[in-house]
């Protein structure tokens, strides 16, 4: 069983990635729950738009760097929270020995800035290390089935090295480290181009071009809203992880792609409709966590149903998309 290892309420956190969809919402909080943020990014998917109204902030400081490069701080931190990594398919294939590079090198560079400061550290990992799950739903005792040498392989390999990292240095004893591996998570700051689904198919409904379904849109994925993720690594990262394992955060509400579509479509109505294109190699064909260990360790479950999530998302998309894009009018 975990133990409760900090209050939660002081202390200085760096997040790595911070100017990125989900880090600048977990600078958010961190922020507003009384903890300075050291912010560190290098801007490559991410957005300086999503952490401006933190720049006056005078418990705020943003760090453009790559964490592939060593870095050193005067101040003491007390905790290193390691989300920075592309995260959309089409971003980590981009340049993929980048990505893997930031998965293990940058883990491992972050590791050992935790270690000189005696900080906890979390590692945002992925329900990706499942690959195409044969299991269903994906318990953490499953190991996977990723094709090793396909375009895919960068960000699942990359993250699974990383995890293997994180768990070689506590179990040395050497850093106080956890891990989370992260569902499909959504919601405003995502960027418009980023290319995954939600975004997507927002961006789509909005703008009337026809809603890309890759495949048949058969497969499934089960979406989580960014709040409630952010809970869940902030409660994992309060807990000492002894035994180590890792943890599944998502929520276990599973549906297709057909009838995210269908949800988008009902929020936004759009003439253009569908169009399917040819699903993109290794896609998962489905995938729902199974979270009885986050109930069990962190008492941590998501809160927001899709359908309110995505009403924030589009609403979100529709205050800040360019106004070209917004629809007319009716
Ligand atoms: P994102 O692309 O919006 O954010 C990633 C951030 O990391 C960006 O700001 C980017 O500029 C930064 N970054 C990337 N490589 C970097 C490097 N080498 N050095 C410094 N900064 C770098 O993605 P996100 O959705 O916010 O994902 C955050 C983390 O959560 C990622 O590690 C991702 O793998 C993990 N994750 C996210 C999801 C999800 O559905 N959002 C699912 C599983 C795992
Ligand atoms: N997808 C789709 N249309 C899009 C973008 C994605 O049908 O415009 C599909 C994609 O093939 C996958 C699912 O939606 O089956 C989720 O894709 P995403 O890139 O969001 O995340 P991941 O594949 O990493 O779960």
């Amino acid at each position: 069983m975990l133990q409760r290892t900090h209050s939660g309420r002081a202390g200085t956190a760096l997040v790595a990635g911070g100017a990125g969809f989900v880090g600048s919402h977990l600078c958010d909080t961190l922020l507003s729950r009384g903890q300075r943020v050291i912010c560190v990014d290098s801007y490559l998917t991410g957005s300086e738009a999503n952490i401006r109204p933190l720049m006056n902030h005078p418990g705020f400081r943003m760090v453009e760097k790559d964490i592939c490069e060593k870095m050193s701080f005067d101040e003491p931190l007390d905790y290193v929270y390691n989300l920075a990594c592309a995260a959309s398919p089409p971003q980590y294939q981009a340049d993929p020995a980048h990505t893997m590079m930031t998965c293990v090198v940058g883990t491992g560079n972050l590791l050992a800035l935790a270690e000189e400061h005696n900080a906890s550290f979390l590692q945002a990992s992925t329900s990706e290390v499942y690959g195409d799950p044969e299991e269903h739903p994906q318990r953490e005792d499953y190991r996977g089935n990723v094709n090793c040498t396909g375009p895919r392989a960068c960000y699942d390999e990359g993250k699974r090295a990383a995890e293997a990292l994180c768990f070689d240095l506590l179990r040395a004893g050497r850093v106080d480290a956890r891990v989370a591996r992260i569902f499909n998570t959504y919601g405003p700051r995502m960027q418009p181009n980023d290319g995954r689904i939600v975004s997507n198919l927002i961006v789509q409904a909005l703008s009337g071009t026809p809603l890309t379904i890759y495949g048949t849109g058969d497969q499934t994925r089960s979406f989580c809203y960014v709040t409630d993720l952010v809970e869940g690594l902030i409660a994992l990262m309060m807990v000492r992880p002894n035994p180590e394992v890792p943890v599944n955060l998502g929520n276990p509400d599973e549906f297709t792609i057909n009838e995210l579509a269908k949800k988008v479509l009902e929020m936004v109505p759009s003439a253009a409709g569908l169009v399917q294109r040819p699903l993109p190699k290794d896609d998962p064909q489905r995938r729902r966590p199974d979270i009885s260990r986050a109930k069990e360790l962190l008492g941590w479950e998501p809160t927001v149903p899709l359908a309110d999530g995505l009403r924030q998302t589009v609403d979100w998309f529709s205050a800040n998309l360019a106004p070209t894009l917004r629809p007319e009018p009716v």
